[in-house]
């Protein structure tokens, strides 16, 4: 191998991303083939949980998702596969700003300006944390946390494509079966759940990809698995008037990826540029619990 691990996770990051286009692909639901997973009620209140909280344990352990999937053969691979939401429900007038922290050598940075200006324009936002940036970034982490502005999703545990049979992406291996993706999707949602006190209710795993037995598996672990329609800085690989032109070009329903763990990139800068506008004509912006009900 002749990359370094930081100049291939930098070529993860950008080339996963990068050249994706919008995708209208409604989420169809990838019902598990037992009873419904005990996913978190889109209609719980952040600041207050009901008396019977969810379990921060997920109820299907991993000795059952092998049973249910350990010979599941998928079809699809990709970003778009079955199971992942790309965009806001239809009729949803608002669009929903997701950041990734994908975590690791190379990853564990914090964009502190790109977070100011999501506080100073009071944009609420979905911020999918890695659980290797969550161990790396504790206090940062506990500030994102008790901000009602943000909502805190699960970008994995160890940053992995989510397949059932080693697909990699970007030079990044995936996850080899069942096991291995209960791992990748369960082990972080522990970490976040005894954090926050609840089970995260979103995934994206390490360069969006998937299976379709993997997006199901996601499923029956409780959590909803987040694509997007635009690629706000493809992998924070973009210049600010690229993303500027990105973010302010995203139309009401879309779902934007960017990433908060570059700092010093054109992220912070185009987002800064982009939003004032959006604002003065009127754009709502939501975190993926509000509209995906
Ligand atoms: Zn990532």
């Amino acid at each position: 191998m002749v990359l370094s691990r930081r100049a291939v996770l930098a070529l993860a990051a950008g080339g996963a991303l990068a050249g994706s286009r919008p995708v209208a692909e409604a989420w169809r639901g990838a019902a598990g083939p037992s009873a419904a997973p005990p996913a978190a009620s889109p209609a719980i209140p952040p600041a207050a949980p009901p008396t019977s909280a969810p379990s921060p344990v997920p109820v299907v352990g991993r000795a059952e998702v092998v049973a249910r999937y350990g010979d599941a053969v998928p079809e699809e691979w990709g970003m778009t596969t079955s199971g992942v939401i790309t965009e806001l429900p239809g009729g949803v007038r608002a669009t929903a700003l997701t950041f990734d922290a994908c975590g690791g050598p190379g990853g564990n940075g914090y964009d502190a300006e790109l977070i100011e200006i999501l506080r100073a324009n009071g944009v609420p936002a979905t911020l999918f944390l890695n659980g290797r940036w969550v161990d790396a970034r504790p206090a940062e982490f506990e500030s994102l946390a008790g901000d009602p502005l943000f909502e805190i999703a699960n970008h994995g545990t160890a940053h992995r494509p989510l397949s059932v049979t080693g697909r990699s992406a970007y030079a990044i291996a995936g996850t080899r079966d069942a096991g291995e993706v209960y791992d990748e999707v369960a082990g972080n949602a522990a970490k976040l759940a005894a954090l926050l006190g609840r089970p995260p209710r979103f995934f994206r795993s390490g360069t969006a990809h998937y299976d379709e037995v993997a997006t199901r598996i996601v499923t029956d672990l409780g959590e909803r698995v987040a694509g997007f329609s635009v690629n706000g800085d493809a992998g924070a690989t973009l210049g600010a008037d690229e993303v500027r032109r990105e973010v302010a070009a995203a139309p009401p329903g879309a779902i934007v990826i960017a990433h908060m763990n570059h700092p010093g990139g054109g992220t912070a800068p185009g987002f800064a540029a982009a939003l004032p506008a959006l604002l003065a004509e009127g754009r709502r912006f939501v975190r993926l619990h509000e509209a995906l009900a």
